[in-house]
């Protein structure tokens, strides 16, 4: 029996006890291997002795005080680092408690950036279908995502979509990538024309696609086209790495493989490595100046933005993340992943698509390799892969459902950066494993 609301009601969940590197065990004495870093958060490992130093020291010291009255080293010192190490043009950053409120923030920042430079008629935003921005209302609401939409409809902020760069389902047989980009930057201008150039605000994008289909990257030069209509027509580019930001791609910051720089990008998740909720926004100095010169105030601000004992261990995460070593080994990992997931599955004939950049790896489902007709999405076979893989000791992430009629199923995997090669084997193992007796 439980008191706690869970987010599914009624299943029977194992009671973590305790975790180390790439393993959480359980009260019963069970070994889980995080393949997916509970949603792609664990980033540096479970237990990591230099962040577990960092939030001691920092506790020992101080563990609130209200940035309306003060800052503190721990904060100052995280933003330093994440401007020295994003793409250069993002000089600023607020802090927040989570991906969600990162996302609101961004939604807040840009529409006060347009009052402030007098353009108070820019209020429309566009996203893409298929994505998801977060859970509260207005993240909820820029996300695509018709399943998680559905029932909030009636009380959620009119957004705009377009396509998302999808190109195991969307692009064409005879389509070359570059007329596949072309094709979606003419269908996001043709988006902004529609809706009167001057009035829109921003055009929000994940780099790579988490949550909703799997680790999709995007196109060759889509991300560049996107960036170039966006300057056109006066839009700001809000990219969200709350997933696949802070290493999981192998960079830093995913957009550095898109060669683009957004005015505002979020980041999360892997931020925090699951040690402490903190979230950041990353503005670009002219949004920045616009309200140090207007009106001087960021009209926004949560009770526990910028904790110190968040941001010593956020701190320590990114120093840790921004060794070499460690996207080194994001990216050998990550291209051992792909390579023994093509070996393991590439004769499965419902393997549809493996895919993904670094240690952000993604497999399609499909009842028909051909076709790629996805199952029925009443047999609910994301669940089952899950209870599987959760059954021989393995945490993934795999995610389904109606999507914009689209009836998919995928799993992502995103284990922490320090994940060694056999660990990955036993990965690629266990979901082969768990994907056919989900399927028998
Ligand atoms: N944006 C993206 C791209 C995400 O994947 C998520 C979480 N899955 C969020 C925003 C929301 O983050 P949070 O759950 O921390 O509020």
């Amino acid at each position: 029996m439980t008191r706690i609301l869970h987010r599914s009601i009624g299943v029977a969940l194992p009671h973590a006890a305790s975790a180390q590197g790439v393993y959480i065990t359980d009260t019963m004495g069970r070994r889980y291997l995080d393949g997916s870093g509970g949603a792609a958060v664990t980033s540096v490992g479970h237990a990591h002795p230099e962040v577990l130093a960092a939030m001691r020291s920092q506790i020992d010291n101080l563990c609130y005080a209200h940035t309306s009255f003060f800052t503190t080293d721990a904060a100052e010192e995280l933003a330093e680092k994440l401007v020295d190490l994003a793409p250069e043009g993002l000089d600023y950053v607020y802090l927040v408690s989570g991906g969600s409120e990162a996302v609101e923030a961004a939604l807040k920042m840009a529409r006060q950036y347009f009052v402030e430079i007098n353009q108070p008629q820019r209020r429309h935003i566009i996203a893409r279908r298929q994505s998801y921005h977060g859970n509260t209302i207005g993240a909820l609401a820029t996300g695509g995502n018709a399943m998680r939409r559905q029932q909030f409809q009636p009380i959620l902020p009119e957004t705009h979509h377009v396509s998302p760069c999808y190109a195991y389902r969307d692009k064409g047989i005879d389509e070359t990538p570059e007329a596949y980009a072309a094709r979606l930057a003419d269908e996001l201008e043709a988006k902004i024309l529609e809706l009167g150039p001057d009035e829109v605000m921003a055009f929000v994008a994940e780099p790579v696609v988490g949550a909703t289909l799997g680790a999709v990257a995007s196109e060759a030069d889509y991300f560049k086209r996107v960036r170039a209509i966006c300057d056109k027509y006066g839009v700001l580019l809000i990219l969200d790495e709350v997933m696949c930001g802070m290493g999981r791609t192998g960079t830093v910051f995913a957009c550095e493989q898109d060669g683009v720089t957004p005015d505002i990008v979020t980041i999360a998740k892997g931020l925090g490595g699951g040690y402490q909720p903190i979230g950041a926004v990353m503005l670009s100095a002219s949004i920045y100046a616009s309200f140090a010169n207007g009106s001087g105030l960021f009209q926004h601000g949560h009770t526990y933005l910028g904790h110190p004992v968040a941001a010593a261990a956020a701190n320590k995460v990114v120093e840790i993340i921004a060794r070499p070593e460690t996207l080194a080994n994001v990216n050998a990992m990550g291209a051992r992943l792909q390579s023994g997931l093509e070996a393991a599955l590439g004769a499965f004939p419902y393997v549809g698509d493996i895919r993904g950049r670094g240690l952000f790896r993604g497999i399609e489902i499909v009842a028909d390799r051909e076709s790629k007709v996805p199952f029925d999405p009443a047999r609910k076979l994301h669940a089952k892969i899950k209870r599987q893989a959760m059954a021989r000791g393995l945490v993934s992430y795999p995610m389904g459902g109606t999507i914009d009629g689209i009836n998919g199923d995928h799993i992502l995997l995103a284990p922490p950066y320090i994940i060694e090669a056999s660990e990955i084997d036993l990965i690629i193992e266990r979901i082969a494993e768990s994907i056919d007796a989900a399927i028998a």
